[in-house]
């Protein structure tokens, strides 16, 4: 083979005009669930869907060209992900997770840790010293997530990764939040890289699905193994869907994070807003290690309204563009409000202590043109800013403390 392809080229070529029966451009989506012997004992490349078919090949193929790996298994979410590559522990094995990762995430973490399947600490891998008290117990995998959920944090994958392989650990990386258009993790040195195809590879919110690109080949091949095992496998119509969202995965993100950006700095010079979270900005504190490991910003971000949350439900109720949604990475434009939504289940202290406060909220950026986009936030900042004012609003009115002390 020639020189290798540009990764634009590899989302929208891979698998287009292989199909030998009919000369389809589109390859066409096997829905079967079993394939027939070509005689006896001849199986041929495919018997069962379940163990592999022809459209899920053709997803993790693409994908393990994206990033750089050996192999990838597409499974039926992100968690299933997550779960997969968890599968390679044991009971004496230590998991490093971050302190800020994905809720499922933590939840899966700590439920398969109470059945003690293997061993669990969660740090800020930006904190010198619990990382190095963290690593000095050998663990077996750390996990890195970046940038990190709802607060935007950024992880250098290259130093935690270095440190931990010297430590003995495998390292994964989950690479939702970018996607391998801005964030290549094996080429930083990890081992796994997690995916949920949910979010920006399939990119129109209509599929839940999740992939795990592995650096080495028999890292993949285990891997494999277990998800088949297991029966996590995704289906082929949900592979054709995430592949046929693929396609576009360069020229929808390309865009978005150019319309992030300007979202960014509208809102950071807003009286209304109290803080922007978004690495793109050069006061963002994870800016220079951004910039150094990814070719892009992204398209998600959060911001803090002056005026908690009854600011956040005026805004909220006030936008028409946007939609109060969780999940993200789709064409439309989405917004969550974390301490009601997505991090209910963490409780008042630790979102305190998570620095997840009550007017904290998430956008994630879709295709629409900036300037609705602009107009609707300024529009639902004006009225969010005019109660915020409104000093006997506030003081009567405050749902979190009833609904978080009940979960
Ligand atoms: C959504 C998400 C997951 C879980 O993926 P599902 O497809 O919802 O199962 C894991 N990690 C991150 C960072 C996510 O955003």
């Amino acid at each position: 083979m020639s020189k290798r392809r540009d990764p634009r080229t590899i989302a929208v070529n891979t698998g287009i005009a292989t199909d030998s029966a009919f000369g389809a451009v589109t390859p066409p989506i096997y829905l079967s669930s079993t394939f027939s012997f070509s005689g006896f004992e001849r199986p041929r490349a495919h018997d069962y869907s379940r163990t592999a078919n022809p459209s899920r090949d053709i997803l993790a193929n693409t994908l393990t060209e994206l990033e750089c790996g050996a192999g990838a298994v597409v499974v039926s979410s992100g968690m299933a992900a997550v779960d997969l590559v968890l599968s390679l522990l044991g009971p004496d094995d230590l998991v490093v997770a971050p302190h800020d990762c994905y809720g499922g995430t933590h939840r899966l973490l700590s439920l398969r840790r109470d059945r003690k399947h293997f061993d669990v600490i969660f740090v800020d891998q930006n904190n010198e010293e619990a990382l190095t008290a963290a690593l000095e117990q050998f663990p077996a995998l750390v996990l890195i997530e970046t940038p990190s959920n709802p607060l935007m944090r950024v992880v250098n994958i290259r130093a935690v990764t270095e440190r931990a392989k010297a430590a003995g650990a495998k390292v994964a990386v989950d690479n939702t939040f970018l996607s391998p258009a801005l964030q290549r993790p094996i080429h930083l040195g990890a081992d796994f890289v997690i995916h949920s195809t949910t979010k920006y590879l399939n990119g129109h919110s209509d599929v839940v699905g999740g992939a795990v690109i592995a650096a080495d080949k028999t890292d993949a091949e285990i891997l494999a193994a277990w998800a088949n095992t297991c029966g996590v496998t995704a289906p082929a119509f949900d592979c054709y869907l995430t592949l046929r969202g693929l396609r576009t995965l360069f020229a929808r993100i390309e865009r978005q994070q150019i319309t992030a950006m300007k979202i960014a700095e509208y809102l950071q010079g807003h009286c209304a807003v109290a803080a922007v979270h978004y690495p793109g900005l050069a006061s963002h504190p994870g800016h220079a290690v951004a910039r150094s490991q990814q070719s892009g910003f992204g398209a998600m971000l959060s911001f803090e309204l002056a005026g908690g949350v009854s600011a956040a439900r005026r805004f909220v109720e006030s936008l028409s563009v946007f939609t109060l949604a969780e999940s993200l990475g789709g064409i439309e434009s989405l917004v969550a409000h974390p301490a009601t939504m997505t991090h209910l289940g963490m409780g008042p202290e630790a979102r305190r202590v998570a620095g997840i406060t009550d007017g904290l909220l998430r956008l994630s950026i879709g295709l629409e043109a900036e300037s609705d986009l602009i107009d609707d936030l300024k529009c639902a900042l004006d009225a969010a800013h005019a109660r915020a004012h409104d000093v006997h609003e506030n003081s009567l009115m405050d749902p979190l403390e009833p609904l978080a002390s009940q979960s």
